[in-house]
């Protein structure tokens, strides 16, 4: 018997996600779960290398914990893998906005990082993140104070870490895209007027420099997570959505 999150692929393919649909993931669970309030976001601490190294584990639990482990894997390439449509252990005891019933009212995200600082978070992972968390709560018709950090969910406060990153920039992002006026990453032109290049994290050279200088980190000339944290900030005071990624318009505004 399918349990009843059969909707889920569905609504990730609608949102223009790579889904990879696991065998069988219609009748995995540890039962059926209620009504769905939200969406709890983990990553896997799992291994370095590979893009879903931990999907067996989320699939088929541990020793300690059976599984699945989690509703939905995501691959540092930004792939979703659909592993369950039933309840799934990846709550345990804690609250958000008054719900405790982790298990049976929230669907579990396990997303692929080992949650050491050594390990950034690839800007198309994290897209696919929101944008997935975005879709699940469209669906069942949440706001986006709905997505809760397995760090901010879980009790004793200090009991999980995960995710590693800022959970209120984060819902911001996700409102962005459920209001529709995040941009898409993939329209934003690959380059302004003047021939500079849209640049985001992972880029190198001079005017990674350039950027940096601007925005008062050090001119490393690579464009990294303190950069992109930098980058968020200047847009914040903007107005911009702060997407991290400079763009024509973040470009005209650096330089003006
Ligand atoms: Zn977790």
């Amino acid at each position: 018997m399918a349990f009843s999150l059969t909707w889920l692929a569905q609504v990730l393919l609608d949102a223009g996600l790579r889904v990879a649909e696991q065998p069988d993931w219609k009748n995995r669970g540890r039962g059926e779960i209620g009504p769905i309030k939200g969406v709890i976001c983990h990553h896997t601490a799992g291994a370095r290398n590979n893009n879903m190294p931990s999907l067996r584990i989320i699939t088929e639990g541990r020793d300690d914990l059976p599984g699945p482990l989690a509703q939905l894997g995501l691959g540092r390439d930004g792939t979703y893998f659909v592993v369950a449509a039933g309840r799934c252990n990846h709550a345990g005891v804690g609250n958000w906005q008054g719900i405790s019933t982790g298990n049976m009212s929230f669907i579990g995200i396990e997303a692929e990082n080992t949650g050491l600082p050594s390990d950034p978070w690839p800007s198309t992972q994290v897209d696919s993140y929101r944008r997935g968390v975005a879709a699940i709560l469209k669906k069942i018709r949440a706001n986006s104070i709905m997505c809760a950090g397995h760090k901010e969910y879980a009790l004793p406060l200090g009991r999980k870490n995960d995710p590693t990153f800022d959970m209120n920039d984060f819902r911001m992002q996700v409102a962005a895209i459920m209001s529709g006026s995040a941009p898409d990453p993939s329209v934003i032109p690959a380059a302004d007027g003047a021939d500079r290049p849209t640049l985001r994290r992972g880029a190198t050279g001079d005017l990674v420099k350039e950027i940096q200088s601007k925005v008062g980190v050090a001119a490393t000339g690579t464009f990294d997570a303190i950069t992109e944290a930098a980058v968020r900030q200047f847009q914040r005071e903007q107005g911009f959505v702060p997407d991290g990624i400079v763009g024509p318009r973040t470009w005209a505004t650096l330089l003006g």
